[in-house]
């Protein structure tokens, strides 16, 4: 099976595109509002430095972007996840052992910076039940399924990482912005490996 990596890229930059709006809501109850732009940005940048090298390997490129070139906590956060898949996918011997390595280590990456658990609110939620799925062969569309669910689940936490921390209660109804931002990448990957 191959997965064809810049469609995986084009697909998470359309859907990331119809969510700005209430990514930057979420972020404007849990934080500066500035998360929709971010994530918009890196991905629409990846996009086009695609179209300009199609044979560089896509995650890998868009791994580099978000870690040169998009600010937030976020940018440098799934810029470490997308290089660690990118990496793995390189090395791996199909493509499902790839996302799920890369996945696994970059988690791990994310965790030894950003020194968040499960249960603080953040991407974390969304990334160790998607990283778990991945680890049970389980299908995409379930990896999917199991990332919306721990972003979904952020809605009744309060957070103890990021600026989110400041603001109590308040965010208590929402999900966490960058949870459910990174949930959407698994759900590309679902649309473009099982269509
Ligand atoms: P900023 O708060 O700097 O404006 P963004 O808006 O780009 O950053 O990203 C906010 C998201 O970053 C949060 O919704 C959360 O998912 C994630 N985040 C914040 N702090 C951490 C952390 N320590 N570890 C993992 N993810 C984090
Ligand atoms: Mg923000
Ligand atoms: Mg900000």
């Amino acid at each position: 099976m191959t997965i064809d990596q810049s469609q995986v890229l084009r697909t998470y930059a359309e859907a990331a595109r119809v969510a700005h709006e209430a990514l930057t809501a979420l972020d404007q109850i849990s934080g500066d509002g500035d998360f929709g732009d971010n994530l918009c940005e890196g991905l629409d940048r990846t996009v086009a430095a695609l179209d300009a090298s199609p044979e560089e390997p896509a995650v890998a490129v868009a791994g580099s972007v978000f870690l040169d070139q998009v600010g937030g906590t976020s940018g440098p956060l799934i810029g470490l996840l997308l290089s660690a898949i990118g990496r793995a996918l390189a090395e791996a011997p199909d493509p499902r052992a790839g996302w799920a390595t890369g996945v696994r280590e970059g988690l791990a990456a994310i965790q030894r910076v950003g020194e968040a658990e499960p249960g603080d609110r953040t991407m974390v939620d969304a990334l160790a039940p998607a990283r778990d799925a991945l680890a049970e062969g389980e299908k995409f569309a379930d990896v999917a399924r199991a990332a919306f669910a721990g972003a979904a689940a952020t809605a009744g936490i309060r957070a103890r990482r990021g600026r989110a921390s400041y603001v109590g209660d308040r965010v208590l109804g929402a999900p966490d912005p960058g949870a459910t931002g990174v949930a959407l990448l698994f759900w590309s990957l679902a649309r473009v490996a099982e269509p």
